[in-house]
């Protein structure tokens, strides 16, 4: 992909607008979880080394545009920020008239959706903010499949515009996974609901050698290959695709393996009684919550004898402890693999925290949307724009 990368941009005594995605837990006046806060420290970090003044942009959650809520400020992140960098962080609650800002200092704004026009990608707002700084960097990959002020309409609207090296890491090496990746490739797809991730099943059974389904998507496998899924979360109006998918994998020569045994309950809470099942003896009172043991082991070595794994979305309902080992054996035969492994989604992203397996992901994808439009091969807007601004 051509496009300008900030590490190769002269900035000293520049004006930098950065853009990052610093959307994270708030709670009380205070985050709760500052990963995003931390992805985003190699890139200021740099931008200072380099000479520039810098403004630091994001949003936090969906405000009302036009009003601002207390709730959705970015203070507690200035702070938090302050703390990580051990340095002064200005906060601007009052940033679009104009900042004043030296060389070597550091402001983040308050919240870009607290600007009317933000959503809608108001070229009127884009240029406002493209006039405050001499070069524009767009590096929050998380916000980049969307097209809005912000992120697309600024890096159209602004006299320079590259992309930081966080957005650039993570474009990089999604690419080369998913365009040569090492082989055997395994994909393993879960969360609740197939409806949101149909396209990307559909997208990934043409790259993977192997599609591995999980939590509420398995289900509607399960019920597509005719078995009782009981009060189990599936969807009866996707049992179609479903079935068209294995027939695709088939096709290829390969399988949606669905799994051979389960963990089930009669309710859906975290003291719920767990059952280890057999797939094909789920009653009709119980729900599906978990992978199996034996299904658990069998994946495991499916991943121990990958080159490069995918991994999006827990096989369970991991936040329940009694439903958490399928995930738990999911993510640990990722940290032991030697595979290059790429996780990425929100909830993705809490179970590895969860089960501490950071380390042992080769590659943690900030973008939960953004990451699977990536994977369907969808063009991402904000990239798109700092493709045409850079002539590709
Ligand atoms: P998603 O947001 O689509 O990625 O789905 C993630 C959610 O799916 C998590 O909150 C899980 O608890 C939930 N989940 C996983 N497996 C199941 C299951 N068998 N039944 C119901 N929910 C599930």
């Amino acid at each position: 992909m051509n496009y300008l990368r900030m590490e190769n941009l002269a900035l000293a005594g520049k004006r930098l607008m950065i853009r990052e995605a610093l959307n994270v837990p708030v709670s009380g006046g205070h985050v709760t979880s500052d990963a995003r806060i931390r992805a985003a420290l190699p890139t200021i970090h740099l931008a200072l080394e380099k000479g520039a003044a810098v403004l630091l942009l994001s949003h936090l959650g969906r405000p009302v545009e036009g009003e601002i809520d207390v709730q959705f400020s970015l203070r507690p992140v200035a702070t938090r920020l302050e703390e990580l960098l051990g340095r002064e962080v200005r906060f601007e609650a009052d940033w679009l008239g104009g900042v004043a800002i030296e060389a070597g200092e550091l402001v983040l704004c308050e919240n870009v959706r607290f600007n009317r026009g933000e959503k809608s990608n108001d070229a009127a707002l884009a240029r406002t903010m493209a006039d405050l700084c001499d070069v524009f960097v767009m590096d929050a990959f998380g916000t980049a499949h969307r097209a809005q002020a912000s992120t697309e309409g600024i890096v159209r609207a602004a006299s320079l515009a590259c992309a930081g090296p966080l957005l650039s890491r993570e474009l990089d090496t999604l690419e080369k996974s998913l365009h040569d990746p090492v082989r055997p490739m395994l994909a393993i797809v879960g969360g609740s609901k197939v409806s949101t991730k149909l396209k990307v099943l559909d997208v990934l059974l043409d790259k993977v050698d192997e599609l591995i389904v999980g939590g509420g998507i398995a289900n509607t496998f399960i019920a597509a290959s005719g078995y009782d899924v009981g009060r189990s979360l599936y969807e009866p109006d996707l049992l179609h695709d479903a079935q068209r998918l294995i027939q695709k994998a088939h096709a290829k020569g390969g399988s949606i393996p669905i799994p051979k045994d389960v963990v089930v309950a009669k309710s859906f809470s975290p003291d719920a009684e767990p059952l280890v099942r057999d797939v094909i003896e789920v009653a009709q009172d119980e729900m599906i919550l978990d992978i199996g043991p034996l299904t658990a082991v069998e994946y495991s070595r499916a991943i121990a004898g990958s080159g490069t794994v995918i991994w999006n979305g827990p096989v369970g309902v991991f936040e329940f402890r009694h439903f958490a080992a399928g995930t738990r054996a999911v993510a640990e035969a990722i940290d032991r693999s030697s595979a290059f492994s790429i996780a990425g989604g929100g909830d993705t992203l809490a179970a590895i925290d969860q089960f501490a397996v950071k380390e042992g992901i080769s590659y943690i994808s900030t973008g939960g949307g953004a990451f699977l439009e990536f994977v369907e091969g969808k063009s991402l807007p904000a990239v798109v724009a700092l493709q045409d601004v850079a002539g590709d």
